[in-house]
């Protein structure tokens, strides 16, 4: 299987679904790419939840478990249609939010903070959950989008097997491509159930990621986003 090279050739048909995306997904994501082969364009939903379906009844037989039994009978179906539909819908980029830019109307020139962004995402070295909340600001350039498009945009890129750093770099950098603006802040915290539920059971612990652009690399602007982030 090759790999997708978000920088250079890839197939028709993955050209076509990127153009479908008006806002150009491969420029939003081509900065720290979750990695992906060409199946992510090549087979249809519905061909990806049937293979999954099979693909899971396999590992609940081999684990063991009597897929005769009518509360196992439809797991395999029901993991599948969740992955593709819900916790792992954000890997295609069909299904990337529909970004509307307004004039800044107000003329407001200050950072504009988003608190408390829930997300669910999932580990993907474990495939377990991490979930927490995401903070996002910005300082415009000009044009602002709808409050509500900076939850969908966080829940997007968590909807994907993910790193949070990963995550994290990613939201700031779709947010300066499509806001056009170099200041943008991000702040992540989050439970790993793969450190929580396993592993050193430790589920106490969470985990920070940053990532600071423009005026925000000043350390007064710095010192003002977490003065609002950090209670
Ligand atoms: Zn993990």
């Amino acid at each position: 299987m090759k790999k997708n090279n978000y920088n250079g050739s890839r197939s028709e048909s993955a050209l076509s679904i990127l153009d479908f995306d008006a806002i150009g997904e491969e420029h939003l994501t081509s900065a720290s790419e979750n990695p992906t082969t060409d199946k992510l364009f090549e087979l249809s939903d519905a061909e990806k939840k049937d293979r999954i379906a099979d693909l899971f009844a396999e590992i609940m037989e081999t684990l063991g478990m009597d897929l005769s039994d009518d509360s196992l009978k439809g797991t395999p179906q029901r993991v599948a249609k969740m992955y593709v539909e819900e916790i792992f819908s954000g890997l295609n980029p069909k299904n990337m939010p529909k970004m509307t830019l307004f004039d800044n109307p107000y003329k407001y020139q200050e950072m504009l903070i988003e608190k408390n962004i829930r997300f669910f995402s999932n580990c993907e070295h474990h495939f377990v959950p991490f979930f927490g909340h995401a903070h996002v600001s910005y300082i415009s350039s000009g044009k602002v989008i709808g409050l509500s498009k900076l939850n969908r945009l966080v829940q997007h890129f968590a909807k994907r097997p993910q790193v949070q750093e990963r995550l994290t770099n990613q939201i700031g950098q779709a947010l300066m491509e499509i806001l056009d603006t170099d200041s943008v802040a991000i702040a992540i915290e989050a439970k790993h159930l793969c450190v929580a539920s396993r592993g050193v059971q430790d589920d106490s612990s969470s985990t920070l990621t940053f990532f600071y652009s423009g005026a925000f690399e000043n350390m007064e602007q710095k010192k003002l986003f977490h003065q609002q982030i950090d209670h």
